[in-house]
């Protein structure tokens, strides 16, 4: 499963800031579009972190108590809550990551989805530089990062943050 804090698949090194007086490298956008491949859900063992909240939200659209939540699709990871993942033959998938007769992937609770999940790839870690937005899209491979509509310093820092 992708999405460590640090990005599962990131096993580079992530350089230095690359920040001018004019702003960051992304100052002009960067392009984005999921081609719903699955390979940030997938992959090398990693972590999707949520909080307490989130926690609670995607217990509610499963129908679940909070505690029945934890106890089946959770695991604790040095005290922080993160997703289970179980092994396919991908990887090992999120443990909520769909795939449809096409190989389309999904959420199957898409709409309860953490926030890190949400906000990939605009991670402060992946956008650091763009030796580093490029190593990710590589390392993940993410067909969608640089393709697609351009997506605005604006919405990108909105993200970050
Ligand atoms: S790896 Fe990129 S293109 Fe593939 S599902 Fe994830 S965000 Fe979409």
């Amino acid at each position: 499963m992708t999405c460590w804090s640090w990005g599962r698949h990131l096993q580079v090194g992530m350089g230095g800031m690359a920040e001018s007086p004019s702003g960051p490298w992304y100052r002009d956008g960067l392009r984005f579009e999921c081609s719903r491949c699955g390979n940030c859900c997938t992959g090398p063992s990693g972590a999707v972190w949520f909080t307490a909240e989130e926690g609670q939200a995607m217990a509610a659209m499963l129908g679940v108590s909070e505690a029945t939540f934890h106890r089946t699709y959770a695991r604790q990871i040095n005290g922080r809550w993160s997703l289970r993942e179980h092994a396919s033959p991908q990887g090992l998938d999120c443990v909520f990551l769909t795939r449809d007769t096409s190989g389309k992937s999904g959420c199957r609770l898409y709409a309860a989805r953490p926030r890190q999940c949400g906000t990939w790839p605009f991670w402060a870690e992946n956008v650091v530089s763009p030796q580093m937005w490029e190593a990710v899209k590589r390392q993940t491979p993410c067909p969608g990062m640089g393709s697609g509509p351009l997506v605005t310093i604006e919405e990108i820092v909105a993200r970050l943050t």
